[in-house]
């Protein structure tokens, strides 16, 4: 230790010159937020928890196609699809392993209806990982609770797309 160093140590300069920073930014607008009762603006973006949406009729969108399952990259997601009495096409299981979900928005992505989305809610954290393991019913709920927000996030986000 040299000299200089030494004799800061002494006099408590380090102490001095730490304390004095403090004070400064005392005074100073704060940059951090008083979460949750503060809350950051989100982009449309944003990969939040997952919701399967509907059409305006209340038919679901997905058409089992089965591109999110292919391209997950946790293997996360787990469908079953057979043909309705009307010859279309629809899911009879659509599981999500939230536990294993990486939030990467591939399967957002690859969908060509925009069924499966990620939406802004950021707040489901449980108790249980048996509550993590997302079912199509609990999917579809969370896109009919969310679908205005979902709607209007998928316009801003389109020109990008
Ligand atoms: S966000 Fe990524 S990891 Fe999660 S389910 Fe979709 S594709 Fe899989
Ligand atoms: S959510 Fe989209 S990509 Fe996945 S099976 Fe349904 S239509 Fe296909």
């Amino acid at each position: 230790m040299s000299f200089f160093s030494r004799a800061r140590g002494m006099l408590g300069l380090e102490l001095l010159s730490g304390m004095a920073l403090t004070f400064r930014y005392m005074f100073r607008p704060t940059v951090t937020l008083n979460y949750p009762y503060e809350r950051n603006i989100l982009s449309p973006r944003f990969k939040g928890e997952h919701a399967l949406r509907r059409y305006a009729n209340g038919e679901e969108r997905c058409i089992a196609c089965k591109l999110c399952e292919a391209v997950c990259p946790a293997q996360a997601i787990t469908i079953e699809a057979e043909p309705r009495n009307d010859g279309s096409r629809r899911t009879t299981r659509y599981d999500i392993d939230m536990t294993k979900c990486i939030y990467c928005g591939l399967c957002e992505e690859a969908c060509p209806v925009d069924a499966i989305v990620e939406g802004p809610n950021l707040e489901f954290a449980t108790e249980t990982r048996a509550e993590l393991m997302y079912t199509k019913d609990k999917l579809l709920s969370n896109g009919d609770r969310w679908e205005p927000v979902l709607a209007a996030r998928l316009e801003l986000d389109a020109p990008y797309r």
